[in-house]
């Protein structure tokens, strides 16, 4: 079955996205933590980091290239920000469809509450 993600990223629902290629996608998260809140997803449905193999590392890599470059376009980038995945029950993982959370535009505090 798709991933919700998965019809964001094949345009079936709507989003805010920020950035796509043949690889990845990038839209901003419906429930912002943050001035800047952005999703990067890879278009091919990985459920976890668990599932990445040696064929989905030019996935993996152009998700963190993306990153840093939407990080510039928003102008977060010599503040600074935060890349988050979640994995699994215990990672607080919602979305079984892999991402990476860009988030930043203010102080985020220490790494875990
Ligand atoms: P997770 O906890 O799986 O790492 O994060 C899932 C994220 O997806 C959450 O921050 C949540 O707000 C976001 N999200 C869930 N459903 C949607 C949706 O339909 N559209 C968008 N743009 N973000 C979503």
């Amino acid at each position: 079955m798709s991933t919700i993600f998965s019809k964001i990223i094949a345009g079936e629902l709507p989003a805010d996205i920020v950035y796509q290629d043949d690889l990845v996608t990038a839209f901003r998260d419906i429930h912002p933590q943050a001035p800047t809140h952005i999703l990067i997803v890879p278009n091919k449905e990985i459920a976890t980091v668990n599932d990445i193999t040696t064929n989905d590392e030019a996935i993996a890599g152009r998700m963190l290239h993306v990153a840093k470059k939407l990080a510039q376009q928003e102008g977060i980038a010599s503040d600074g920000y935060r890349l988050i995945i979640n994995c699994n029950d215990h990672g607080g993982q919602e979305v079984y469809h892999l991402h990476l959370h860009l988030i930043g535009g203010r102080p985020l505090g220490r790494m875990l509450p």
